[in-house]
């Protein structure tokens, strides 16, 4: 058996055949294939607008930017997500403070946000940044409802949920990314991701004026717009009017994810596929849990709105099936370390057994692999070497 990671693109002929077409073409960068892209992008997730840019934690920062997050700025997001999802906050001088997982998704535990927002006046809090964590996505409905009561922002990181969506109230699917009640998302085209370009990212919002503020931080602050010029020297002026960056998504990568996208669909459904084949094969199984899907993802005919980037379950001896299965060839992986005992952020204060659920979960938790071009026969192989260690 050939090694199995955790998660890995999939490529075909007519990625390769686009990527190429883009070299030979008149733009490496800022051509036509990064509309192109965004568009498609946007139409997939339902938003109004979509930025690319140069990898998700780039999406995040200009998030964190065009939503004016300062020093006084203190925002709450989860400590079980990878890094960039705090770390956007601190690249603008922001304070973060996390909040513990719910332990039967852990996804951010809305009741513990509120209790650390009602533990504070109003206003002391700026800002939430739920992650939909594995491909589960968050009830931001609710979480809208809750940054209204408080006056409060959301960033939507979606990069685990791409296609995914959670049910609302009124009985309507949410697709992750939408817009309707974050006020930005961003997603990530990293290799193990659904869409991959190598890097990439993507940043989706209803809102015109966040739309044009990431336009512009997008490209070192510069513009060319006549409309906002506060001189014109003629056809050569372009003004910097803010302190901007180049987070830019190259031509050959947005080529490469326009016709990505046309096959998510299908991946979607084949990581689908895949979780039933395990949830079938565990349901049995004393001594390996599940990570639970929350309620909002579950719908009556089967289908789900979870995205299955991960696919998570927790052992007791989570140590010893990591390695028995790499001794098989298997790669599987822990999702994530508990961003407040990361030795940056412990360095800010934090400390281990700040958050018992988060920690939890870290001690018995491992993906297994996950991605459309496994095969029936190495996702069999992986089932009977689990059963094996845990039997
Ligand atoms: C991958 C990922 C990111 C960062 O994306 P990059 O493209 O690697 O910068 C941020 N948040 C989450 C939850 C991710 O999985």
């Amino acid at each position: 058996m050939k090694p199995i990671p955790y998660g890995r693109q999939h490529i075909t002929q007519e990625d390769i055949d686009a990527v190429v077409e883009t070299l030979q073409s008149d733009y490496l960068t800022q051509g036509p294939k990064v509309a192109e892209f965004e568009q498609a992008f946007a139409n997939y997730v339902g938003a109004k607008y979509a930025v690319a840019v140069s990898n998700g934690t780039a999406a995040l920062h200009l998030c964190a930017m065009a939503l004016g997050v300062n020093e006084e700025s203190r925002v709450i997001t989860t400590p079980i997500t990878f890094v960039a999802s705090a770390n956007c906050v601190r690249y603008c001088g922001g304070t973060v403070e996390f909040a513990d997982i719910d332990p039967t998704t852990a996804l951010l535990d809305i009741a513990k946000v509120r209790a650390i927002l009602e533990s504070k006046p109003k206003g002391y809090y700026t800002g939430i940044i739920p992650v939909d964590f594995a491909g589960n996505p968050v009830n931001l409905e609710e979480f809208r409802k809750l940054a209204d009561e408080f006056g409060l922002w959301i960033i939507e990181d979606a990069c685990h949920a791409p296609g995914g969506y959670f049910t609302d109230s009124k009985g309507e699917k949410q697709l992750c990314g939408n817009g309707k009640f974050a006020d930005m998302a961003i997603f990530s085209f990293h290799p193990v991701k659904h869409i991959a370009t190598g890097e990439g990212g993507m940043i989706t919002t209803n809102d015109e004026a966040l739309y044009q503020k990431l336009l512009l931080y997008r490209t070192h602050g510069i513009t060319r717009d006549p409309q906002l010029l506060q001189e014109n020297h003629g056809g050569w002026y372009m003004e910097m009017q803010e302190l901007g960056y180049n987070y830019r998504m190259p031509d050959m990568l947005c080529a490469l994810g326009v016709t990505q996208l046309q096959r998510a669909e299908a991946g979607l459904a084949r990581r689908k596929g895949i979780a039933k084949v395990y949830d079938e094969a565990f349901a049995t199984i004393d001594g390996i849990e599940v990570l639970g899907t929350s309620a909002e993802a579950l719908s009556e005919n089967g289908d789900t709105g979870h995205a299955y980037h991960l696919y998570v379950i927790k052992v007791a001896d989570r140590k010893g099936l990591y390695n028995f299965l790499r001794q098989h060839n298997i790669f599987a992986q822990v999702h994530y370390i508990p961003a407040h005992t990361m030795p940056y952020y412990r360095g800010l204060g934090f400390k281990k057994g700040d958050y018992p659920e988060s920690e939890n979960y870290y001690a018995a938790c491992l993906s297994l692999p996950m991605y459309p071009s496994l095969t029936a026969e190495e996702q069999e192989f992986v089932i009977g070497k689990v059963k094996e260690f845990v039997g």
